[in-house]
């Protein structure tokens, strides 16, 4: 075996683990990457060949939540931030039919009465229960599914063609289990605050960005790992080394197959299942609080066809399919008119997505099913005709985190636990950090800390 000494090890070389290791050498601090794949960027996953540029995960990072795009401008990447295309518009299936989500809407509610009014995805009874969401009383105050706020507040239709397929799409989850004060915490707010979130959104006086709410780089997400990757020292990364195990006795020794590491703290950056196993021998009761998170299993699948074979305009940038519908599509991207650059001419690259929460199974199918299952709901939706010119699948099995109803409770629980064991951190998408921004500013933060601990001994 292998002894060697570092001062932080961070297990896992996602967005999480990569940011923590930059964010700790800016502060001097050393630290190696544990990564049990064979390449980085976790869920990041971006494949180039050919003019195609397709993202499996994760295609766009949202603006309005800073610390993704700060990372950006600090590792020069400004000038390749590029946004969404024009039009915008998000469309849900309502029927079998594409209904665009109203102009100037937060989070898909509509925010003026004339957008309520104008839009057709909602009936008109559904609209009138909408509205009439500014007179419902403010809720108990404790945690609720998505669906129950929405419900609560909006009404069924909400849930159905709103909450559903956006809310807890967008988290590959289920509406009725997914916590709304631990993803929508600004709904919540909002009714505390004002009593009514249509008061509170037309009271922001939102007016919708030119720039959009979403930027990506030409090489897709994955030039942001590389690029970040790439800033760290030699040899600060070790791929193909899962951590099988972790112990405590002056520090810690992380072990994997080949090596064993002493480290004067650790940064645990996998999936919180992952660190359950790993903390059960240092604090079996922390593990359990861990191991309490449950994940959902996604698949991407991309195809590119020539734009003529396609006879939806594709003017927008894809579209969300209500559980109601009936179809096994979560929702689809319309990659091509969505960003510049990640196809050859005149062809048309669209994503498809499958499984999560709300069909939990899908994922047990083999690779030529899904990829048929996904091929059948698009040329039916799309009106395609013919072959594709390429298909790739992506598979992400327990990869999506599920922040259920009182997952709060749960991260405050987790916490307290951490805080008696000194020079153990977590951060990741498991805990407090769902999406890329998030991720990256829970990794800083963690990282500052970890390199506060390492100071002080
Ligand atoms: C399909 C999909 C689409 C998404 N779209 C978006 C989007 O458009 N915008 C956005 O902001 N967010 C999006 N997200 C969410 C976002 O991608 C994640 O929140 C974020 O990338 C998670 O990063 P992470 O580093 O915390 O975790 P991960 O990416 O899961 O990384 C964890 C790493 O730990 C490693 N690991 C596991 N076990 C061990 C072990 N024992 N030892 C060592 N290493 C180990 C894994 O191999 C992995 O590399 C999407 C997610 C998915 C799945």
């Amino acid at each position: 075996m292998n002894r060697s000494a570092v001062d932080v090890a961070i297990i896992g070389g996602g967005i999480s683990g990569l940011t923590a290791a930059y964010e700790l050498q800016l502060r001097g601090v050393s630290a190696h990457v544990f990564e049990a794949d064979s390449r980085l960027g976790g869920v990041i996953r971006t494949d180039r060949f050919d003019g195609w540029v397709i993202d499996g995960g994760p295609d766009a990072l949202l603006v309005q939540k800073p610390a993704a795009v700060a990372l950006c401008r600090e590792l020069g990447l400004a000038d390749r931030l590029i946004s969404t295309q024009q039009p915008r518009t998000a469309y849900v299936l309502r029927e079998g039919s594409l209904v665009p989500l109203a102009q100037g809407s937060f989070l898909g509610f509509p925010v003026s009465v004339a957008a309520l009014a104008m839009g057709s995805l909602f009936s008109w009874g559904g609209k009138i229960r909408m509205a009439a969401e500014i007179a419902i009383p403010r809720g108990d105050g404790q945690d609720e599914s998505i669906a129950s706020f929405v419900q609560r507040r909006f009404g069924s239709e909400a849930v159905d063609y709103l909450a559903e397929p956006l809310l807890a799409g967008i988290h590959a989850g289920d509406v009725d289990a997914l916590s709304v004060a631990a993803l929508f915490p600004r709904l919540v707010e909002a009714e505390r605050q004002s009593g009514s979130v249509l008061r509170a959104i037309r009271a922001l006086r939102v007016t919708p960005s030119t720039q959009g709410a979403f930027v990506s780089l030409p090489g897709g997400v994955a030039e942001l790992v590389e690029t970040l990757a790439a800033t760290l020292p030699s040899g600060a990364v070790t791929l193909s080394a899962r951590v099988t195990g972790l112990s405590s006795a002056n520090g810690y020794t992380v072990e994997t197959e080949r090596e064993s590491v002493n480290a004067r703290g650790v940064i645990m950056c996998a999936p919180a299942y992952v660190t359950a196993e790993l903390l059960r021998p240092i604090d079996p009761s922390l593990a359990r609080l861990c191991e309490g998170v449950p994940y959902a299993s996604t698949a991407t699948v991309a195809f590119g066809y020539r734009r003529s074979q396609i006879a939806h305009p594709l003017n927008g940038t894809g579209f969300v399919v209500p559980r109601i519908e009936g179809s096994p599509l979560l929702a689809a991207t319309w990659v091509t008119s969505k960003w510049p650059g990640r196809a050859p001419a005149d062809c048309a690259l669209v994503r498809g997505f499958l499984g999560g929460g709300r069909d939990p199974h899908r994922l047990d199918a083999p690779d030529d099913e899904l990829i048929q299952t996904a091929r059948e709901a698009l040329t039916e939706i799309l009106g395609i005709d013919g072959e594709p010119l390429i298909t790739r699948l992506y598979r992400f099995p327990r990869q999506s985190p599920q922040y259920t109803v009182g997952h709060l409770d749960r991260v405050a629980a987790i916490e307290k636990r951490i805080a008696a064991l000194p020079g153990l951190f977590v951060a990741g998408s498991g805990f407090r950090a769902i999406g890329i921004p998030d991720c990256i500013a829970d990794a800083r933060a963690t990282a500052g800390h970890a390199a506060e601990f390492v100071r002080a001994t």
